[in-house]
């Protein structure tokens, strides 16, 4: 018979829990119903209406007979007039007394069918009275869970396939993403060289002096994100792990969890100097007045450096030239802030819910100013973790942007 051909291939995917159910429901159908023989015979996907002639016994009782899973010729024929097929091939070998003695009994055919799509069948024999409406009504019930569960094996089976394909793709973008560091890592150390060299030789009173300062700082920062990018893949928590079929993610970030007191100034400080550098090509006026006392905050140092470099670029970037740039810090209750004004394009009211979102520009999208709607959301997620707080106000009072960051006060 043709529906034997590819037995071994559906057998061996056919999952502990699927069986498990064909166990429990067959027991049902013996132990309720008096069934003396029960058959689960399942094939690959097919539409109603064209079904496959594939069928391959999965299930069946008793165990012991090996002639049983194999279907007679009628019921064959009754199995390809449920499904319309007109071609039936005859099996020599089925034993000829085996045939008269099935045809004896009392024998249901229940195709297992979920959502259209036609799995298999369900036969059932018993050799003693007929089958009564609530006899059957509870086999076609038996039928559908198998159906069911046949079919939740299958779209299983089709996520893990693309969990595979998945975590190839991820291996793959590992292997660049460990080519591009390494590639960055010989220009970010000549770059380092370079900065050093020039500070020698540039008088300590000339002013060009802080800006040959603000590269090796800013090298440096590069440089220790990398080399922390690499200890984390090294510590085997890579950006995405993929475990037991489940997907965690880790984002690289920095450690802003920690509960140090950092202090505000000393960052602002060494920000404002290559804030008011970059915002004097275009005009802008940088202000921040800040005292010498130190003001500690609960967070991480990097992190909060990270935060507040991320907002003053942004206030830079979107303030088109001869625009302004204020810094000021501010207190309320237990919370220390800094407040970030500008008086550039501003954000739409209708941005605003998604600002915070991974790679979301909104109105920028369209425009011809470079970005990647990353940084927004970075600096959420490392607020977040310090627990503190994020602010957006657009309009200001100069029809720009503000944004403020509240953090716990040591
Ligand atoms: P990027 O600047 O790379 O696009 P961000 O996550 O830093 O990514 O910002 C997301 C979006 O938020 C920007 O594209 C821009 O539309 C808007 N935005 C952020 N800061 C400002 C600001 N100070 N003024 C106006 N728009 C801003």
């Amino acid at each position: 018979m043709a529906f034997m051909d590819n037995s071994h291939s559906i057998l061996t995917n056919l999952s502990r829990d699927f069986l498990a159910l064909c166990q429990a429901q067959v027991t049902l159908l013996t132990q309720n119903l008096n069934a003396a023989w029960v058959g689960v015979y399942l094939t690959e996907d097919a539409p109603k209406k064209s079904p496959s002639t594939n069928l391959i016994p999965a299930y069946f009782y008793p165990q012991s007979n090996p002639n049983l899973p194999f279907l007679s010729e009628q019921e064959n024929q009754v199995l390809l007039l449920l499904h319309g097929q007109d071609q039936v091939e005859q099996d020599s070998s089925l034993p000829h007394d085996l045939e008269t003695k099935i045809n004896r009994h009392n024998q249901i055919i229940m195709p297992l069918l979920y959502e259209e799509i036609f799995m298999g069948l369900l036969v059932v024999r018993r050799s003693e009275s007929p089958w009564n409406e609530l006899e059957l009504s509870q086999i076609e019930k038996i039928a559908t869970s198998l159906a069911i569960a046949r079919s939740l094996e299958k779209s299983n089976s089709w996520y893990q396939q693309k969990l595979r394909q998945l975590e190839k793709f991820i291996n793959f973008q590992d292997h660049k993403i460990d080519n591009l560091l390494h590639q960055l890592r010989n220009p970010l150390t000549a770059l380092r060289t370079f900065a050093k060299l020039l500070l020698k030789r540039i008088l300590p009173e000339d002013n060009n002096n802080k800006v040959v300062q603000n590269i090796l700082r800013e090298s440096d920062r590069l440089r220790d994100l990398l080399q922390q990018f690499q200890q984390e893949e090294k510590s085997n928590s890579s950006i995405l792990e993929l475990k037991g079929g489940l997907v965690s993610q880790t984002n690289f970030l920095l450690p802003a969890q920690s509960s140090r007191e950092t202090d505000l100034i000393a960052i602002i400080g060494n920000l404002l100097d290559s804030a008011i550098a970059i915002a004097e090509e275009k005009q802008i006026k940088v202000e921040g007045e800040f005292g010498k006392n130190p003001v500690f905050v609960q967070g991480n140092s990097q992190a909060i450096r990270e935060v507040v470099s991320n907002l003053i670029d942004n206030a830079i970037k979107y303030t088109p030239n001869g625009g302004q740039v204020k810094i000021e810090l501010i207190k309320k209750e237990k919370y220390q802030g800094i407040k970030i004004t500008d008086s550039g394009y501003g954000i739409p009211l209708e941005d605003q819910d998604h600002i915070f979102e991974r790679n979301y520009r909104g109105v920028q999208q369209l425009g011809e100013i470079p970005g990647t709607g990353l940084g927004l959301a970075i600096v959420k997620e490392l607020v977040e973790q310090m627990q503190g707080q994020i602010e957006l106000i657009s309009p200001n009072e100069l029809n720009g942007t503000t944004f403020v960051v509240w953090w716990l006060a040591s």
